[in-house]
Order: structure tokens, then sequence, then C-alpha cells
């Protein structure tokens, strides 16, 4: 399989309503959380299995290249 790309997450905060979906789904789990119930902002992810993406119910949860957001 070839290697995922890391990526950062946005969230979009008017749509979250704050579920824990994405954390639920998340392998990193606890290492990965933000404040407010979701997973981490602005942080690295290096597995970029896309689960807290498609498990979202509103969509909120915006992917981009880790690059990006250095
Ligand atoms: S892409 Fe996978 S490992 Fe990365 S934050 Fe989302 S659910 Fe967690
Ligand atoms: S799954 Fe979506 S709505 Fe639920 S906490 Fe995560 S970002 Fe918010």
């Amino acid at each position: 399989m070839p290697k995922k790309e890391p990526l950062t997450f946005a969230i979009n905060w008017n749509a979250c309503i704050h579920c824990g979906a994405c954390v639920a789904v998340c392998p990193l789990e606890a290492g990965f959380i933000s404040p407010f119930d979701t997973i981490a902002v602005g942080e690295t992810c290096h597995i970029a299995c896309m689960a807290c993406e498609k498990i979202c119910p509103v969509s909120a949860i915006i992917p981009q290249p880790a690059e990006a957001s250095i």
C-alpha cells in the first residue's frame, strides 16, 4: 500500500455538533483530541485513514495536506 500523505484538519465550527463521533472512530484516540470533543485541529495526522471525515454527520471536518499548515 502506498504511504499516505500526512494531513492536518480544520473543523467547521458552525457545523460541528460536538457529537464525538470523529474522536470515537479515530485510532489516535486521546492523543489527538481538541478541547471541543473533536479530533485535533492543526496537528499532523500520519495515519490519514479518513475515518473521521467519513463518519462526521455534518461534514464539518476539512482535511488539508500537512505542509499547507506549516
Ligand atoms: S484520518 Fe484517521 S487517524 Fe487521522 S485523525 Fe482522522 S480518524 Fe484519526
Ligand atoms: S464527528 Fe463532526 S460533528 Fe461530530 S464532533 Fe466530530 S467534527 Fe463535530
